[in-house]
């Protein structure tokens, strides 16, 4: 038996509970994952509140994230005993993830756990560190370079947002954060960020083009703040949309792209190939401070992952969630 959160969906409801679940229940896969941390990202806040479609089938043990020791493989790449990765592959949606002490998943998935990393500093990172980098590998991909001007990193003081300032300001960025809570600001300044702004300035509706200010961007936030980053994107500048903490919908105009040469790149974690994701783990290792990651992140056990999702989704979490699965 091990211990996992598990996701029900039936006539009396939807709830996540933390139970005794048999390995037998495990589902198929060519490599036996002794998980030691999981984390808790917006996706999974989703997943265990059930506040947006993301569970394809139940039960579901959630979790996007994990890291573990190898404890049966028939997989050619991987031994019992080796430190393994996982992100993604719609694991914690449609395959059982890793809020749970075991987890069976397809070797081609994982990925060896980086030297440089601790199993926890690794999910300190997580999907949301890993996604920050995609991001900037793709401003980077795009020609943005430090003497450009400013990089605009929406949803700050969240996990993406918190890990995007501090890989950016470590690479000589000028950034600038979009917050909700400027009681934050210290914070995300202290991860690197110059100036912090209110989301206020970037929530509702506003016009087709504003002041040029920003070289680059990363969003987070999606709906009219994706539109007025776009829309104050400087002339040929890279804006990078990876979330939708702000809604799923995009009300702008071509404006910033016809008349301004604005490059709008999609970034996607969950199914990004596998040497792009090397690439991204081994630039996290070299391009973050790793003494931030410990400003960023706070560690819970299993059983709280349950009430800090519901706080995840309020935007009452900081930066980055770490969940001991045997704590
Ligand atoms: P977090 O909850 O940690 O951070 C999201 C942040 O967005 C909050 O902390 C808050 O920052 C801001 N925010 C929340 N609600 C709103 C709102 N209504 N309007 C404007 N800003 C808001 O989540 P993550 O960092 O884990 O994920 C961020 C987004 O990125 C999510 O939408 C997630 O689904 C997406 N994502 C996408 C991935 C991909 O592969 N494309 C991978 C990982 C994440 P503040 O308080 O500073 O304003």
């Amino acid at each position: 038996m091990f211990k996992a959160i598990v996701i029900e969906k039936d006539e009396t409801g939807y709830r996540a509970s933390l139970k005794d679940v048999d390995e037998s229940q495990l589902p198929e896969g060519d490599v036996t994952v002794r998980v030691s941390h999981s984390t808790l990202n917006y996706k999974d806040g989703l997943a265990i509140t059930g506040k947006g479609p993301v569970v394809r089938k139940f039960p579901m043990v959630p979790g996007v994230d994990l890291v573990g020791t190898v404890e049966e493989s028939s997989h050619s790449s991987y031994r019992v005993g080796d430190a393994v990765l996982l992100n993604g592959w719609g694991v914690g949606e449609g395959h059982w993830g890793g809020l749970a002490q075991k987890a069976r998943l397809k070797g081609e998935w994982l990925v060896p756990l980086p030297s440089r990393f601790t199993p926890q500093q690794a999910m300190a990172i997580g999907t949301a560190g890993y996604t920050a980098m995609l991001c900037v590998l793709a401003l980077e991909r795009h020609g943005v370079t430090p003497d450009q001007g400013e990089i605009l990193v929406t949803g700050a003081a969240g996990g993406v947002g918190s890990v995007a300032v501090s890989i950016l300001s470590k690479l000589g960025y000028t950034v600038v954060g979009v917050s909700g809570r400027l009681a934050e600001s210290d914070y995300i300044k202290s991860l690197g960020a110059s100036e912090v702004l209110e989301r206020a300035a970037f929530s509702s509706a506003g016009k087709p083009l504003g002041r040029e200010r920003w070289a680059g961007a990363v969003d987070v936030v999606g709906s009219h703040t994706l539109a007025n980053v776009c829309a104050t994107t400087k002339y040929r500048g890279i804006v990078t949309a990876c979330g939708l903490a702000g809604g799923m919908d995009f009300p702008a105009t071509v404006a910033p792209f016809i008349l301004r040469g604005v490059t709008l790149v999609g970034v996607d974690s969950v199914m990004c190939p596998r040497a792009d994701r090397l690439v991204a783990w081994q630039r996290l290792g070299t391009d973050l401070d790793i003494a931030k990651l410990n400003l960023i992140t706070h560690e819970i056990g299993l059983a709280e992952a349950i009430p800090t999702a519901t706080k995840l989704l309020d935007g009452q979490v900081r930066g980055r969630v770490v969940v001991d699965v045997n704590a």
